[in-house]
């Protein structure tokens, strides 16, 4: 029985695929009915899963290409983010931000519009300038904005329903150096009146709250070497942690990446854990809506008037900012975002019946579901927030014309082909 990382998706292929060369892979996919990616399997939404041939990419060469003319790197698709974030700082470079996990793959994490935090930054999926992708065909393409102008925003954040990525190409920025600050005990209110200071405090801030009354527990800020003034042992009513914290706080910190405002590479503070402590699985579910930054304060009033309902059910959650951008189905389309995100004990069914109370809350807010969690939202509703997803269902036209990578997660949304 093959399951997502979380187990809560049992997958439906019958049949599994591991090409050693891109020949093969290309021969795959050509004689396919029914095919579909399989990255980390770290997505707890259907996604990732197939009633068809489930291709993993894992024996394909593992390569980071850099170019140091151009300052970007070739990275083949199922390399684990904090490997390629290993390769790249090893030749003095860095990607702007990296998920609060390094064991997604890169080619998963641009397909969802995975994100970090920071209000300057975009999300995973911004840096990329090419991909290389075998078509439902069994062609190789090379996908660019040279090569394919405009279009390239709608293919980037893709969803798994396009091709099949073999390389994704990613702009560098010189490699930089972070240290991270726990500030504990945030009140409430001091957080919605001082919302934007705080998230715009550091390069890289998230707020983490468990929904108990007057308190945000915990402000991880990530700042970079020569950017940040002296950080006060007060910030807006939070106290300085004096010991490390993992954002839940009765669970052991030794898989969290170092604090106390020591310094290190940036692959080795963004990401909230570590990259050598591998959870095969995990005991709980997420969920995830993108919002505009100017409605973020009031609809965290909003869901504090819920929190006994949220309280309950909650192991943590946690408030991000993401630069806005122009990918066609990323959640920050033309929005600079705050992401509410839960992490939801392993209680499906509780959980299911709270997300149409807080999806009801959400909606005067236009939000967006994360594409990789959990969500109850209508269908017709999820599209209505992306301006340009006819745009989008008519590339699944384009170069899926057979339908063979789209899935029941797709159809169910109504995202199809037009
Ligand atoms: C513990 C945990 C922490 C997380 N933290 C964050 C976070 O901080 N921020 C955030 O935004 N998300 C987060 N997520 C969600 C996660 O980043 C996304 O779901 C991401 O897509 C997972 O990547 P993956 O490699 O596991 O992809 P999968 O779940 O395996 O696949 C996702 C989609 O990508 C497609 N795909 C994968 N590879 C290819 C390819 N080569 N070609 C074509 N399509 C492909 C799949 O078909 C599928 O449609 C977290 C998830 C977990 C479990």
């Amino acid at each position: 029985m093959r399951t997502n990382w979380a187990r809560n998706q049992v997958f439906g292929a019958t049949d599994v695929q591991r090409p050693h060369t891109i020949s093969a892979l290309q021969r795959t996919v050509k004689s396919a009915t029914g095919i579909k990616v399989l990255g980390a399997g770290h997505s707890f939404s259907r996604i990732a899963d197939t009633d068809g041939t489930h291709l993993i990419l894992d024996h394909l060469p593992a390569t980071v290409d850099i170019d140091t003319v151009a300052h970007t790197a070739r990275v083949s698709a199922q390399t684990r983010y904090g490997q390629f974030a290993l390769q790249i700082a090893a030749a003095g470079y860095a990607v702007p931000n990296m998920a609060s996990l390094p064991h997604i793959s890169v080619a998963g994490a641009v397909a969802t519009g995975t994100h970090g935090s920071g209000m300057r930054i975009g999300n995973l999926a911004t840096p990329v300038v090419a991909m290389t992708v075998v078509l439902a065909s069994g062609d190789v393409q090379e996908w660019s904005a040279a090569s394919h102008g405009e279009a390239f925003a709608g293919m980037v954040v893709h969803l798994g329903g396009l091709a099949v990525v073999t390389h994704v190409t990613m702009a560098l920025v010189p490699a930089f150096e972070v240290r991270q600050d726990v500030y504990i005990d945030l009140p409430f209110e001091s957080a919605m009146e001082h919302f934007s200071e705080i998230m715009g405090a550091s390069y890289s801030v998230s707020l983490f709250t468990l929904w108990n009354e007057g308190v945000v527990d915990q402000i991880w800020r990530k700042s970079v070497a020569g950017e940040e003034s002296p950080l006060p042992a007060e910030f807006y009513g939070a106290r300085r942690a004096d010991r490390p914290y993992h954002p839940i706080d009765t669970i052991d910190v030794a898989p969290c990446t170092e604090q106390l405002g020591v310094y290190g590479p940036w692959h080795a503070r963004l990401p909230h854990f570590k990259m050598e402590f591998t959870a095969s699985s995990g005991d709980e579910l997420q969920t995830e809506y993108f919002l505009g930054h100017q409605d973020a304060v009031s609809a965290l009033e909003a869901l504090y008037l819920i929190r006994h309902l949220i309280a309950p059910l909650v192991l943590v959650c946690e408030i991000r900012t993401i630069a806005r951008d122009n990918l066609w189905l990323s959640g920050q389309y033309q929005r600079d975002s705050v992401a509410i995100h839960f992490t939801w004990k392993n209680a499906w069914a509780d959980v299911q019946r709270l997300l149409p109370v807080i999806e009801s809350i959400l909606a005067p807010y236009g939000v967006r579901p994360h594409w990789g969690k959990l969500f109850t939202m209508d269908p017709e509703r999820v599209r209505a927030t992306y301006p340009r997803m006819h745009d989008f269902q008519r590339l699944m036209g384009i170069y899926d014309p057979t339908e063979k990578l789209t899935n029941d997660y797709l159809t169910g949304l109504g995202i199809t082909k037009l």
